[in-house]
């Protein structure tokens, strides 16, 4: 494989090649192709972009047929036809059925981009400067979004600028099982002295992406929701990578039946990998005037399409929401017995997640990279996350099918037991 001039003219800043050194050529569904014909499943998938697989067929034509229409492909935020089909196809199939009502802002198509607007809609509709935001929390890398992002790797990475306007709360967990991290949150806002800015808005995951697959329980957002309420401050559900089906739901705050002021959808939102991006709002937070806040590409129609489809395709009924479900059990359950395995062998470990959004906690980012690397020598793609990457997660395209989940599932068994034995 011809790897030189990658490795030449690609800036040092690259990521994913540096634990999968080969050039891809293909990919359908939960498979990738690389140049020497050889496959691989796929448990990165776009770090959660791909959550219909790669080259969805029905997708595929929506973009194809659009294409071949001479369709609108960009026209800033002109109103198009495709534009109108989007958010008719979102208020009819994922907004009215949950009884969610919400106004659509198109950002730049990145998941910075949505965070960006979000937070700063936040500020201008409450005057506050101030976002709570929680430990191990990853939004962006942008600036204001990167005030409200933990890792410490990227925080270091802006040349010495403060990152400003965010304050960090303990996640759910953070301070172990038997303390509510909501205590401490809940204090400072009573307190007159505690220090805290009144906060314009709190932004969360509810499950925590590149953090560690931290799950947040669906009590404890029910509280963070009550908090929020009784003290004027806007939630927002930072839902770029646990939405769109990945928990099981559309959303995933579905789960705890919480409705978030403000929600921002990016990754799978398209369906089909193009870069697209959506900032939901309660109607009455809309205070922007006119081109207040803007961008060159606002709205990809090509993603409009193909969004629109996914959701017509396979958000109508919940066939698919239950299979996601059933996919997410299984991976729980092999997960658990691979964690129980490590630690009998010495490597403490643990599984959590929800839906199809798993992780296996093995204590050391050494440990799990071990482990993914020996998984990609036997043709698997997978990656960690956490503060020390110490966690291997599952992001497989929802729509694997069985026998690939299967497949995967023993690539990673195997590779645990290489790696330990
Ligand atoms: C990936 C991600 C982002 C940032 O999206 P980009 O497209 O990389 O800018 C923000 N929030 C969450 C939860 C993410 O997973």
């Amino acid at each position: 494989m011809q790897t030189q001039t990658l490795e030449r003219m690609e800036s040092n800043v690259r990521t994913y090649s540096r634990s999968f050194p080969v050039v891809f050529t293909k990919a359908m569904n939960a498979r990738l192709t690389d140049e020497n014909g050889r496959e691989y499943i796929d448990f990165l998938a776009g770090a959660g972009t791909l959550n219909y697989g790669h080259n969805n067929p029905h997708l595929k034509q929506a973009l194809l047929d659009y294409l071949a229409s001479d369709g609108i492909v960009h026209g800033l935020d002109f109103w198009t036809a495709a534009k109108r089909d989007y958010l008719e196809t979102l208020e009819e199939v994922i907004l009215k059925p949950r009884g969610l009502d919400y106004k659509i802002q198109l950002p730049g198509p990145t998941g910075t981009n949505a965070v960006e607007a979000a937070i700063r809609l936040a500020r201008v509709a409450k005057g506050r400067h101030n976002i709570v935001t929680f430990t191990n929390g990853f939004h962006g890398v942008t600036m204001g979004s990167l005030a409200t992002t933990g890792n410490r790797k990227f925080r270091e990475a802006t040349g010495g600028i403060p990152l400003q306007g965010a304050a960090f709360m303990p996640f759910d967990g953070y301070l172990g099982e038997n303390t509510d991290t909501l205590d401490y949150f809940e204090k400072l806002l009573a307190d007159k002295s505690g220090g805290l800015d009144t906060p314009a808005a709190v932004i969360i995951e509810t499950v925590q992406g590149e953090g560690g697959i931290n799950v947040a329980g669906l009590e404890w957002l029910k509280r963070l929701e009550k908090i929020c309420r009784s003290n004027d401050i806007l939630l927002i559900v930072d839902d770029i990578q646990a939405g769109c089906g990945r928990t099981g739901k559309f959303f995933s705050f579905e789960h705890a039946g919480i409705t978030p002021d403000i929600v921002t959808n990016s990754k799978s939102l398209s369906g089909f990998g193009l870069p697209f991006a959506h900032v939901l709002m309660r109607p009455e937070l809309d205070k922007w005037k006119p081109g207040q806040y803007n961008g060159t590409f606002r709205g990809f129609n090509l993603a409009f399409a193909t969004a629109a489809a996914a959701m017509r395709q396979y958000w109508s009924d919940d066939t698919f929401e239950r299979d996601v479900q059933r996919k997410g059990d299984i991976v729980a359950d092999r997960f658990k017995k691979i964690a129980a395995w490590l630690t009998e062998h010495g490597v403490e470990a643990t599984e959590r997640g929800r839906g199809l959004m798993r992780g296996i906690d093995v204590g050391t980012g050494d440990i799990a990279d071990k482990i993914t690397g020996k998984a990609f020598e036997n043709g698997l793609v997978i990656e960690t996350s956490g503060q020390d990457g110490e966690v291997v997660k599952c992001l497989c395209p929802l729509t694997i099918p069985d026998e690939d989940l299967q497949q995967g599932l023993d690539i990673l068994e195997e590779s645990v037991k290489q790696v330990i034995a």
